[in-house]
């Protein structure tokens, strides 16, 4: 199946249900509603003359517009190209360039950030210009910019004029492109978090991303009945892949509580729209916990959700489980190259799999887990992750040589994570091969020494690095962040290590701190925290 037509199968099969609610626009959609906004604008799509695997960009925070351009470029066959909203001049020409997109969406501002100015001075002679007539020696490929939002802005088009453009013959078209375009024809560009390094732009076919988003729903016994607040930006897999398509495919509805993360707004719409599932990285739960009103939201609606994205600590599922009403909640692992998810635990494992793993590879998926040497290490010992199947992506665009390091001969991803895997078939990641700490010849996992730690009652979120040390190789070094009103100085943590793990485990550095580098998708940069920490102790 395409994008396209399993849209137009859930509005046909669920028409009355609500599809979208956009709490910040005051927007809501049930599926026929939606169809119709949907099947216009893939119409103007094409009547902008926008031709099957040509480009489009989106940058733009969550809004209604964002899922409405997704499933109407998918009709039309364009490639959508996600951009993050954390992205300045220097990275949104570079992803433009990289990928040639011919139109881009774009939302006109946030907060203090006016996306339109960074345009116009990547591109000064839009102001002269016609809309759709482009020609701009900055951005060769980019010849329409379509800006969200009421106001006109010169050499610009604006979204809600497009339909007007789009006559029956557009519409035909479409009709037609349903017959014509391919499962396996790629149809989104994703850039990765940019967690280890610069991102990578993923190109991924309908077949990935679309089977993603159903096997993650089934994980979570979705139903047309339920509605899952969406606080993960889209324009990251999490919430694009797990987030809509997972919701498309059971006839579910996405919530977005605001355009980008605010944890109040999070709990104030699972509340209000009797949310039943609720998605987020690790700090934004531990972000929604720590309102000092939590106890005063309603949210015995929850019952399902996922974390995902970065290591869950057991102590935050934990308490997702016991206060949050989220009983079913469950785990996922992947990475945008693998569509997302590749493992995920399920809501009627054992307990402690569902806290401490990321229980085991979704249906039709093979995994295993190798040594340097390529070679599958025995049951529960350490290894770089590998999968293979439906989910891993066509590649990266335009870039030959970093898809052939990722991906091997034989089709397998190498995704630069370490797991491991019990004899049932439960993973654990216990980090990146990157992140991993040599000192004095011993392996050490980062991720090990976090969990230790935030067990200790001060301490809210905890990030343990290596830094480079001229007699042991490497040190360790933690980054503290103190839960609310608690005082703990490096004595009384380093006290609560001794005799519980290793000495060599202790980090030498701890530093308390307020936070730590993010990308916009809540993810810790530690590459950010070494780089600073390398430039402190000189
Ligand atoms: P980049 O590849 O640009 O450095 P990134 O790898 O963070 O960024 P994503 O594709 O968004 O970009 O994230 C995938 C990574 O997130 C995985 O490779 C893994 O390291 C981490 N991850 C995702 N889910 C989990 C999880 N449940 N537990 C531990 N780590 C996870
Ligand atoms: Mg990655």
């Amino acid at each position: 199946q395409t994008i396209g037509q399993a849209f137009d199968f859930a509005a046909a099969r669920w028409p009355d249900q609500l599809a979208v609610v956009s709490r910040h626009q005051s927007i809501r959609l049930t599926y026929a509603e939606l169809r119709q906004q949907v099947d216009r604008y893939a119409a103007a799509f094409v009547a902008l003359g926008l031709e099957p695997g040509e480009r489009i960009g989106i940058w733009s925070h969550n809004c209604a517009e964002w899922l409405i351009t997704q499933y109407a470029s998918a009709k039309a066959g364009l490639i959508l190209v996600n951009i993050n909203p954390a992205y300045r001049r220097a990275e949104v020409d570079y992803a433009l360039k990289k990928v040639g997109c011919r139109a881009l969406v774009v939302m006109p501002r946030h907060s203090s950030s006016d996306y339109i100015e960074i345009l116009e001075s990547l591109a000064p002679e839009l102001a002269d210009c016609a809309p759709g007539e482009l020609a701009c020696k900055a951005l060769p490929d980019l010849e329409m910019i379509i800006r969200l939002g009421d106001e006109r802005t010169p050499g610009m088009l604006n979204f809600d004029d497009l339909p007007a453009r789009a006559g029956p013959a557009d519409a035909a078209r479409v009709e037609e492109l349903a017959g014509l375009l391919q499962a396996d024809d790629p149809i989104n560009i994703q850039f990765t978090s940019g967690t280890t390094g610069r991102p990578k732009g993923a190109t991924l076919s309908h077949h990935n991303i679309l089977n993603n988003g159903l096997f993650v729903g089934e994980g979570m016994g979705l139903t047309a009945d339920d509605r899952i607040a969406v606080p993960v930006p889209l324009y990251h897999c999490f919430g694009m892949v797990m987030g809509n398509l997972g919701a498309l495919t059971h006839g579910a509805a996405v919530v977005y509580p605001a355009p980008s993360f605010e944890p109040t707004a999070t709990l104030e719409a699972a509340a209000a729209e009797r949310c039943t599932a609720l998605y987020g990285v690790p700090t934004m739960f531990i972000a929604e916990m720590g309102v000092p009103d939590f106890a005063d939201y309603d949210l015995s609606s929850l019952r399902t959700g996922i974390m995902a994205g970065s290591p869950c600590p057991q102590a935050v599922m934990q308490r997702v489980i016991d206060e949050m009403h989220m009983q079913d909640v469950i785990i996922c692992y992947g990475m945008t190259e693998t569509s997302p998810v590749s493992c995920q635990t399920e809501m009627d494992d054992e307990m402690q799999a569902r806290v401490a793993t990321v229980g085991r590879v979704l249906p039709h998926l093979e995994i295993k887990i190798v040594d340097i040497d390529g070679r599958v290490v025995p049951r529960g010992e350490p290894g770089e992750y590998c999968t293979r199947g439906y989910s891993v992506m066509l590649g990266y665009w335009d870039d030959a040589e970093r898809s052939a390091e990722a991906i091997d001969s034989a089709r397998w991803m190498h995704t630069g994570d370490l797991a491991v895997m019990d004899e049932a078939g439960y993973c654990r990641i216990v980090g990146r091969l990157k992140d991993m700490v040599i000192r004095g010849g011993e392996n050490i996992y980062p991720r090990e020494i976090e969990e230790y730690l935030y067990r200790h009652p001060a301490v809210a979120d905890v990030q343990v690095v290596g830094v480079p040390d001229a007699r042991y190789g490497e040190e360790l070094c933690a980054w503290v962040q103190l839960a609310a009103g608690e005082t703990l100085d490096e004595a009384a943590l380093r006290a609560f290590c001794d005799g519980e793990i290793a000495h060599y485990k202790i980090p030498r550095y701890i530093r308390f701190v307020e936070g730590f580098p993010l990308t916009v998708t809540g993810k810790v940069q530690k590459y950010r925290m070494r780089e600073q920490m390398i430039s402190e102790l000189g």
